[in-house]
């Protein structure tokens, strides 16, 4: 891999187009066909992302009685089988509370495999 296109890969992420990079490595970035692509990946991640935000989830009226509902009269089990259950519960509410954080993570890692395997 170039130095530049290193360079490029580094400071995309803190741009919102490839102007911002500044003279030379913008002009590196249009005769570069793997800076364009990931270039490229990074306007449609930001485009995804986008997208997101406009986009509500809601969780089920349920939900929160069900999750307390667990918490606080777990199945018999022995304790250590509680103490489990109990983080897996908890875990999932977490998970749902930053669904679409997550979302763009694992976008964002998503990228970062495709850029070493290329
Ligand atoms: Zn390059």
């Amino acid at each position: 891999m170039k130095t530049r296109c290193a360079v490029v890969r580094m400071r995309l992420p803190g741009v919102e187009s490839v102007d911002e990079l500044g003279p030379r490595l913008s002009s590196h970035v249009e005769t570069c066909l793997t800076c364009q692509a990931e270039a490229a990946r990074y306007r449609t991640l930001r485009r995804h992302l986008g997208a997101l935000a406009s986009e509500t989830i809601e969780a089920p009226d349920t939900l929160v009685s069900a999750v307390a509902a667990q918490i606080q009269h777990p199945a018999a089990e022995d304790r250590r089988g509680t103490m489990v259950r109990r983080a897996a519960i908890a875990a999932s509410a977490a998970a749902g509370a930053v669904a679409a954080a997550g979302a763009g993570t694992i976008i964002v890692i998503g990228l970062r495999r495709t850029r070493s395997a290329a």
